[in-house]
């Protein structure tokens, strides 16, 4: 841990006993000691390999333990005790201005608020009116601060992100004297929302680069002489790290993160005799000498370790699989030979059948499933049973002209009704080649009624694949509140698949829940939720989270081969009561 991770825990802990109404004198004890790490002008390791760090003012013999204990990134038992004790948000809300520790907690202990969102909703319904020492005055502070932070910490889809993020990339590595460039942080671990740009470059001289990305700011917010900051038109904050190439696979890594990974992959190697940094990898003895690392996989593979994709990076069992050689082949956007959920113009779609079979052929898939919406969803047009007919008609007419190599099949995005029930009768459903159902209305229901909802569909033999399970929108709509456990429980018990809505809005099921659904047998389907030709593409988006979730193509249905496909995606299709469950493929 270097020292700004240290003093952020020791002012974190600060707070966190502030909350808790401690004694100030400790309190101040150990916020001094943050600001003495971070002030610290010698290098933090060699103060404690030399036993030194008393000898700074405000660090005394307790505190000189705790920062040797976090350097080697050991767990601080008071920190985690305080974590398990005290809701997150609570100190996230301390950072609201007009907040300050004794608010909080009496917030917390007379209206139950956890979080700055659950305190935006009592602003709402006028709850603080009535709390002691929450005037009309505090109200409007709090409103407005709230406001400041949402824009200030704003995040933005990884999508949009990447749109900002490579060109700039393009521009750094064109510029003089650099050698290597990279995106890293949350971007490059492709996570579905990102807070600001980090890159990385190795360059030597370091002046060009650095005066052309400075060029870029509408406002310089830091410079330093290998770092700078910068606030875009667009709002987005964007940091630049200049290293040496040696140390380019070293700070890669670092700046990579995530923080947990970090933490982790530090303890592993202080295990194995080595000190990892930043800068790069030392021996804890001398004598020893580090291998020549020029990428990051020689670094994982100096410390024992296989390579980890970025994706995996967030502390989810990577670094024990990695240290058995045991990381996966993850799935690539090149395996997928074609998506399900697409829109046309039949329904609340830009472009037209055709025009949307043309654009999945120039994507060279060998089939495109068309899942246009069903009869409930009048507010995306959807369609009737008699212009669902008129289009299943349509696509075979079309596969017969045999104009195009692709395949096309004829699906539905069929509602899920408040009561479980599907928009088409069995007798329509039928018909189609494959059926998604998905929820678009009574958003709003408890989680046993929406759960409950799900299952029922899932129930049904006709439905092959659960269309984006929570409906949640990032960044503007929160998920449903489903049982997601329950449901991919029901989902392998029926044999069903769970689509990965790849619309960079959706990105749905949750790539957190899909290593150990898919280890049980779920089986998924990338989709793009496309309602236009472009949307195609997004399947790089829902290929990414894929990743971070550990599927490989086995658990993919759309990188099969048609022929493969067709039976998961009908297989109940002669379903019958009498006939036997086992009979499908
Ligand atoms: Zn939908
Ligand atoms: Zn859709």
């Amino acid at each position: 841990m270097n020292k700004q991770e240290i003093a952020n825990i020791l002012e974190e802990v600060a707070s966190l006993l502030e909350l808790k109404g401690e004694d100030p004198f400790r309190i101040r004890a150990y916020r001094g000691g943050a600001r003495a790490v971070l002030n610290l002008d010698e290098d933090l390791r060699q103060l404690i390999r030399e036993e030194r760090l008393t000898e700074i003012t405000g660090i005394g013999d307790h505190l000189a333990q705790v920062i040797t204990f976090l350097s080697e990134g050991k767990k601080w038992p008071l920190y985690e005790e305080l974590k398990k004790e005290i809701p997150k948000g609570l100190l996230e809300m301390m950072q609201l201005q007009g907040l300050g520790p004794k608010k909080v907690k009496a917030l917390y202990d007379k209206l139950h608020i956890r979080s700055i969102a659950d305190l935006k909703k009592a602003l709402q319904k006028g709850k603080l009116a009535h709390l002691r020492g929450f005037g009309k005055k505090t109200e409007e502070k709090l409103l407005h601060a709230m406001k400041l932070r949402e824009k200030g910490t704003g995040r933005i889809l990884w999508w949009d992100a990447w749109e900002m993020a490579w060109p700039l990339l393009d521009r750094l590595k064109k510029s003089k004297g650099v050698q290597k460039a990279e995106i890293c942080g949350s971007l490059r671990r492709k996570l579905e929302t990102v807070g600001d740009l980090d890159f990385l470059v190795a360059a030597e001289p370091i002046d060009w680069v650095m005066k052309t990305f400075l060029g870029w700011g509408e406002e310089v917010l830091a410079r330093g002489e290998t770092k700078a900051s910068i606030r875009l038109l667009s709002g987005m904050q964007v940091d630049l790290r200049v290293v040496t190439l040696d140390q380019f696979p070293f700070a890669l890594h670092h700046f990579t993160g995530s923080k947990e990974h970090n933490i982790k992959i530090r303890t592993h190697t202080l295990k194995r005799g080595w000190s990892l940094s930043e800068y790069g990898l030392e021996p804890l003895r001398k004598g020893k000498k580090a291998p020549p690392i020029q990428s990051e996989k020689d670094l994982y593979e100096a410390i024992g370790l296989s390579y980890v994709p970025p994706e995996l990076r967030e502390d989810r069992g990577e670094i024990e699989a990695a240290a058995k050689g045991k990381i996966p082949r993850l799935i690539e956007e090149r395996e997928i030979q074609g998506t399900l959920h697409n829109h046309t113009t039949a329904s609340d779609g830009r472009n037209t059948l055709r025009e949307m079979v043309a654009k999945g052929e120039a994507l060279g898939w060998s089939y495109l499933g068309i899942s246009d919406h069903s009869q409930s969803s009048v507010q995306a047009n959807g369609l009737s049973e008699e212009r669902l007919y008129e289009q299943v008609e349509m696509i075979r007419r079309l596969n017969r002209t045999k104009d195009w190599k692709i395949h096309v099949l004829a699906g539905s995005e069929c509602d899920i009704l408040p009561n479980g029930k599907l928009d088409y009768s069995d007798s329509v459903l039928r018909q189609l080649d494959f059926v998604i159902a998905s929820v678009h209305s009574s958003l709003g229901q408890d989680e046993k009624t929406i759960t409950k909802r799900i299952i029922r569909a899932l129930e049904n033999p006709y439905v092959s694949i659960l269309g984006h399970l929570t409906s949640r929108i990032l960044l503007e709509r929160d998920p449903t509140k489903v049982n997601v456990k329950k449901v991919v429980d029901a989902a392998i018990a029926n044999r069903k698949i769970i689509e990965l809505n790849g619309h960079p809005k959706r990105l749905d099921m949750d790539w957190r829940y899909w290593k150990e659904a898919a280890e049980r047998g779920l089986l998924c389907c990338i989709n793009c939720d496309a309602h236009a030709v472009g949307d195609l593409e997004f399947v790089r988006a829902g290929v990414n989270v894929a990743r971070k979730g550990w599927l490989t193509k086995e658990a993919v249905v759309n990188t099969f081969p048609l022929k493969k496909l067709l039976p998961f995606i009908r297989k109940n299709h002669n379903y019958s009561d009498t006939s036997d469950e086992e009979g499908g493929i």
